[in-house]
């Protein structure tokens, strides 16, 4: 049985990309060792790590003004490194609201500054991207910290925030590599390793110049960007393996057609999916605005079963879980599913869940 795993993350890593790891798991390309146990100042880690930012730079056309760190943390940590680095002596930051994740960025920048919510898409429960000429910019902000893809909510931008001489700072964490972007428009890109990039442990800081370097003094050095900038990510131990893994999935990227041709099949899937519960007569129900659905996350109710009056969550999984339908839970606060269809989830995947959807309203509408 062909197994697909629809976990929002850590989640499905490219299958090319897990053979390639386990046959050069215990010698790497004859080097006598793996990976996980080589010196990172070694020359032969030095070069995976130089290859892997190499690589990521061509495959998003990262500028040469714009430094690559890779760090540990998670997202979480920047949700508290990026007021810490970015204020540079201002006094407030913009944050955009657009659910779960905006919640917990805006929490952790209050301890640090002043925040001003500049546009919030709570009064719908948060399933929409609100205008942009609603959203109340401050000019004299320090930066403007958006959202693109809400994980949990399956809310995603489908536009970049114009935001002038502000500094416009990005959590990319769940749709990183998915689409093409314009890394020029953003002041800090970040995005947790752990659902388009690779393994858990590694997250990715993509920053410009300018922005490093503004750190209060005092501040932990491991905080500060500007000692990652300065030492090539290489401060302390970087998470080599995870890096590695990053790098592999980087090339599996460029053999298949870059991120336009992932964006292709991104857009083919999510159709695929939307199409499949918009056409239920109800019996499935995906409760964001249809121009924000998000390519990435997709979250939809199950009718109650009308006889019972109780839910059908718990067959739907146990015969999912049968077909080899895995990890479609969806997020604890929101309940129902959630279907997580990354870059490496294949588009037969996305048909093998909508065929047992199909099914499954047939057998219990
Ligand atoms: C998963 C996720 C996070 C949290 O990432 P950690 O690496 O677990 O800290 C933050 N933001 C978004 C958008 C996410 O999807």
């Amino acid at each position: 049985m062909t197994i697909y795993n629809f976990s929002a993350g850590p989640a499905v890593l490219p299958k090319e990309v897990l053979q390639q790891a386990q046959a050069e798991l215990p010698d790497w390309h004859g080097s006598g060792m793996s990976v996980m146990e080589m010196s990172h100042r070694g020359k032969e880690y030095m070069g995976i790590q130089a290859q892997a930012e190499a690589d990521l730079r061509e495959l998003i056309g990262v500028p040469a003004n714009y430094k690559v760190l890779f760090l540990q943390g998670g997202a979480s940590q920047q949700f508290a490194m990026i007021p810490l680095n970015l204020l540079r002596g201002k006094l407030s930051a913009d944050y955009v609201n657009t659910g779960e994740w905006s919640k917990k960025a805006i929490g952790e920048a209050k301890k640090f500054s002043y925040v001003n919510v500049v546009a919030n898409n709570a009064d719908k429960n948060c399933t929409y991207v609100p205008a942009f000429d609603t959203w109340k910019l401050d000019k004299e902000a320090a930066y403007v910290h958006y959202t693109p893809n809400e994980t949990i909510g399956g809310v995603e931008f489908n536009w970049v925030p114009k935001t002038g001489s502000v500094p416009l700072v990005a959590d990319m964490s769940s749709n990183i590599l998915s689409r093409p972007v314009d890394v020029s428009k953003f002041g800090l890109i970040y995005a947790g390793a752990q659902k388009n990039i690779g393994p858990a442990g590694l997250t990715l800081v993509i920053v410009r110049d300018d922005l490093v370097g503004h750190a209060p003094s005092g501040l932990p050095a491991m905080l500060d960007y500007k000692t990652h900038a300065e030492n090539d990510s290489m401060y302390n131990t970087p998470p080599t393996y995870g890096i590695y893994m990053a790098g592999l999935v980087f090339q599996w990227l460029k053999k298949n057609g870059g991120i336009a041709a992932m964006e292709r099949t991104n857009i083919a899937k999510a159709n695929l999916l939307y199409a499949a519960i918009d056409a239920s007569n109800g019996f499935y129900h995906c409760p964001v605005n249809k121009a924000d659905r998000s390519r990435m996350n997709v979250p939809f109710t199950l009718k109650d079963a009308p006889s019972t009056g109780s839910g059908l969550d718990g067959e739907f999984l146990k015969l999912a879980d049968a077909r080899g339908l895995l990890q479609l839970k969806g997020h604890r606060s929101v309940g129902g599913m959630r279907a997580s269809i990354y870059n490496a989830m294949p588009l037969a995947g996305v048909q093998a869940l909508v065929n047992f959807m199909n099914e499954f309203s047939r057998n219990h509408g």
